[in-house]
């Protein structure tokens, strides 16, 4: 599978997708337990869970981090937020609660640079977040 559009174009932030953790986990390369897949949208239970349901969603192109959206990925964007809705609904915390977060660049805590949103959930989340 390319790491390209659907044009076959490279867009921006998509340079570094060779070695990325979570390109190889898309392609299929690095399990993951899958909790939903569609054409644009993956989404896999994370390694290290910081609450009982814990999901990542990630774009399956390669973009590094959300300084590199650009306006056509306006549609993508939404999509990880609808999917990361669908699967807390699916979970049974629609009306309970669920938090999404999506670190940018390291004082963030971003450590995987390709696009994912977490979808945390399960337990009472505290706000301000550390
Ligand atoms: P962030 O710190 O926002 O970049 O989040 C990266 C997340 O990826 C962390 O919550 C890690 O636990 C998670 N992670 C790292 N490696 C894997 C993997 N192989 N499969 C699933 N999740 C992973
Ligand atoms: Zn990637």
């Amino acid at each position: 599978m390319s790491d390209t559009g659907a044009a076959g174009v490279m867009q921006a932030g998509e340079a570094m997708s060779d070695g990325c953790l979570f390109c190889r986990i898309v392609r299929g390369e690095i399990p993951a337990t899958l909790v939903h897949q569609d054409d644009d949208v993956l989404a896999f239970s994370d390694i290290n869970p910081q609450a009982p349901l814990h999901v990542l969603v990630v774009p399956r192109r390669h973009i590094a981090t959300l300084n590199d959206l650009v306006p056509a990925d306006d549609a993508l964007v939404g999509s990880l937020h609808r999917v990361a809705a669908a699967i807390a609904r699916e979970h049974g915390y629609a009306d309970r609660g669920y938090r999404t977060v999506l670190n940018c660049n390291r004082e963030a805590g971003q450590t995987v640079f390709h696009l994912h949103l977490h979808l945390l959930a399960g337990r009472s989340l505290t706000w301000p977040p550390g």
